[in-house]
């Protein structure tokens, strides 16, 4: 069976209040890291699960619109830390890249989208439809920054495509096998943004989609704000649903993704804006 490594990386990080990522957490403004993965696939190469942000993003909040969108997330981003540059810290050229899975089109995720000229875009059709032609403030609404797109991102978009999914992935009823090798899975969790997707992925010859999740890593991105929120089905505040696409589609979503994850418990999680958890023997 076709495996890939996973690498979780980061590209900046942003700013936010821990009272509204956790309820009952302090009223403190907290750090969280703009997280990605690469992905080692065995014949198709560097592969990217999101990219983070990038200089493009910081300057684009110098301006209006996306100044709105700096004062509710502000960022901090070392030029050497975009997805670019780390890849080629890992002696990977970004026109390598020839597939970049996109999770969902906010800022923090296609930041550096455009730095990776050769690559296809792996994404929900849903998580683009609504976002497509909306500019200014309309687009900063929706945390989408259309500029970051690159200019030909249409003809290199690749709609993935949702078919019944193997009993391992229940509760998923679809999901998008999305190498068609059986590597990796895109399944739909929308809520936090329309189209939302998360990756599950082998990540050894053995792992088995209907075992207890060994060797199987689960990739939610924005699904949770945390590791521990998704595996304890901890809420958010209130507040931090109104920024939420769809709260009662968000609700259905943590909903299967735990009930995925007490399935396979031995499963690794890693979500965009925490620490990855440590790999699972
Ligand atoms: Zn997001």
């Amino acid at each position: 069976m076709t495996y890939l490594r996973v690498v979780p990386l980061t590209a900046g990080e942003c700013l936010n209040v821990s009272a509204l990522t956790q309820r009952g957490a302090a009223w403190r403004v907290q750090t969280y890291p703009a997280g990605f993965a690469l992905l080692l696939h065995p014949t198709r190469g560097p592969v990217l699960f999101d990219t983070g942000y990038s200089a493009r993003v910081v300057a684009a909040m110098r301006r209006w619109p996306g100044v709105l969108y700096g004062l509710l997330t502000p960022v901090r981003l070392d030029p050497r830390q975009t997805a670019a540059a780390g890849l080629a810290r890992l002696g990977f050229a970004a026109m390598e890249v020839r597939d970049v899975i996109v999770s969902h089109l906010h800022a923090d995720h296609i930041g550096g989208l455009r730095d990776f000229g050769a690559a296809r875009f792996h994404l929900d059709p849903a998580a683009y439809r609504p976002l497509r032609g909306l500019r200014g403030v309309a687009a900063i609404r929706k945390a989408f920054m259309p500029e970051l797109l690159p200019d030909d991102f249409e003809s290199r978009l690749q709609p993935l495509v949702f078919q019944p999914a193997p009993l391992g992935l229940s509760p998923f009823p679809v999901a998008a096998d999305v190498f068609g090798d059986g590597s990796a899975y895109a399944v739909q969790v929308p809520g936090h943004a329309a189209g939302l997707i998360a990756l599950i992925v082998r990540t050894t010859p053995q792992a088995a989609l209907n075992g207890d999740g060994a060797g199987l890593t689960l990739l939610a991105s924005d699904a949770a704000w945390s590791v521990r929120g998704l595996r304890e089905g901890l809420e958010v505040h209130p507040l931090a649903r109104i920024v939420f696409d769809d709260a009662d589609a968000e609700r259905r979503s943590a909903g299967q993704l735990r009930g995925w994850l007490q399935a396979h418990p031995r499963a690794r999680v890693i979500v965009s804006h925490d620490a990855p958890e440590a790999r699972h023997a």
